[in-house]
């Protein structure tokens, strides 16, 4: 594409994607000293399908990141609680006191995002919104040395810089361009539908676990609850398609007649949105000239809720990496992303797969539970990134 207008400026980084892997790569480099130039081809603020709860690892790094207050200002509730449901049994657990954080908490994407973008800003990256990735720029050598973007206006230009990073989400353009494989696919996938609600009483997350169901209860801002129902993906249209409504009230009363009757009770806000269903996979994760992040570089089905959570633990590593510079330090990136995610695929897995009964699940939950804390523990110990190697 080398019509495209050259820009002056050389960056040390263009990141492609401006929602939490993205904006939190941004802002860890921007505060490191390092060029950034941030795009997106959404609009600032603007939702996506994602339902938004954050286990302990995520909260832990946006309170060493001093975004927490802001955060909460905005009116997003503490989850101090956390309730599972197999069939008629009930677990509680009291969310404790670890690495100083004592609550979780679920921020919708538009505030979220926002806070991220916003940080990144404030600490020098420069961020444009509905700007379009269209194409990487390559040298002779076939290492990536920028990138052509397009405004909403069809205005073009190309950029240059040390890295693109893509945090294009899961269809990453950047993985496609720089020619990404794929080296772990998953097999299970849920399809999901969720909706906002007001005037269902706070007490923290449920998550519901029945034969071919799934469900859950998320606290978020403005007073509102997000409840959504899952199936296993093959089921996906035969429930939904014809009756979108009918199928999220049947599903959320197979779960449970408590959640059906709080459904009832409750007024949704908005639409019901939908997401059929996709396998999880990792991706390879950096080239000459380029690296991924968040969704693009390691996906997972949403049941577990966990991709926010490690979008943010992938940034930091990644951030890390690019001030770095050498080319073991991105070897490093990869392998630790893959250590620390490798329990959280399988048993996401197998929890989208559905092939379970009641014990199984508990188990796996078991399972992904000491997966977090592995998680946690690491990022723990995470040293903040400083400057810019030279
Ligand atoms: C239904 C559903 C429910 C979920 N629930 C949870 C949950 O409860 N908790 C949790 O932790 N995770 C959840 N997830 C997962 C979570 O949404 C993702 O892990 C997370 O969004 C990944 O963030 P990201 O920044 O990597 O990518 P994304 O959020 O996918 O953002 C990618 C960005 O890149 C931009 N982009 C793409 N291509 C281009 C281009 N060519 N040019 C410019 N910009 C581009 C897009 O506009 C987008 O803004 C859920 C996912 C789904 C689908």
């Amino acid at each position: 594409m080398p019509y495209a207008k050259p820009c002056e400026t050389q960056y040390d980084a263009v990141i492609v994607g401006a929602r939490c892997a993205g904006a939190a790569t941004a802002l860890l480099l921007a505060r490191a000293g390092a060029k950034i130039l941030l795009v997106d081809r959404q609009k600032c603020g603007s939702d996506t399908v994602s339902t938004h709860a954050l286990m302990r690892a995520g909260v832990l790094q946006l309170k060493r990141w001093e975004l927490l207050p802001n955060l909460m200002a905005a009116g997003t509730p503490r989850v101090t609680r956390t309730t599972f449901h197999y069939g008629e049994e009930t677990i509680g657990i009291d969310i404790k006191r670890e690495h100083g954080v004592d609550y979780l908490c679920a921020p919708r994407r538009t505030v979220l995002d926002h806070l991220l973008v916003e940080a990144a800003r404030e600490a020098g990256a420069v961020v444009h919104h509905r700007v379009s990735l269209t194409d990487l720029q390559f040298g002779s050598d076939g290492r990536v040395t920028g990138a052509y973007l397009k405004d909403a206006t069809g205005k073009e230009v190309s950029v240059t810089s040390d890295i693109v990073i893509g945090a294009d989400g899961r269809q990453s353009m950047v993985a496609r361009l720089a020619g990404a494989q794929i080296y772990a696919k998953g097999a299970g996938a849920s399809g999901y539908v969720y909706g906002y609600y007001n005037g269902v009483p706070n007490d923290g997350f449920h998550w519901y676990f029945e034969k071919d169901v799934a469900a859950g209860v998320i606290p978020t801002n403005e007073n509102q609850h997000c409840l959504f129902v899952g199936v296993p993906r093959y089921r996906f249209a035969e429930t939904f398609r014809k009756d979108l409504d009918g199928g999220f009230q049947r599903t959320a009363a197979a779960n449970s007649p408590v959640l059906r009757d709080a459904i009832g009770r409750a007024r949704l806000v908005g639409r019901l949105r939908g997401f059929a269903g996709s396998p999880g996979f990792l991706r390879q994760s950096y080239g000459p000239g380029w690296a991924l992040v968040g969704d693009a570089g390691y996906f997972k089905d949403p049941l577990t809720a966990h991709g926010i959570t490690d979008a943010l633990r992938d940034a930091e590593l990644l951030s890390n990496a690019v001030l770095n510079g050498r080319a073991r330090a991105f070897v490093r990136y990869q392998d630790e992303r893959d250590a620390l995610s490798r329990d959280l695929f399988d048993v996401t897995d197998a929890v989208a797969s559905f092939n379970w009964d009641i014990d199984e699940i508990k188990d796996l939950h078991g399972r992904l539970s000491a997966a977090m804390k592995v998680e946690a523990d690491r990022v723990a110990k995470f040293s903040p990134p400083t400057v810019l190697a030279a």
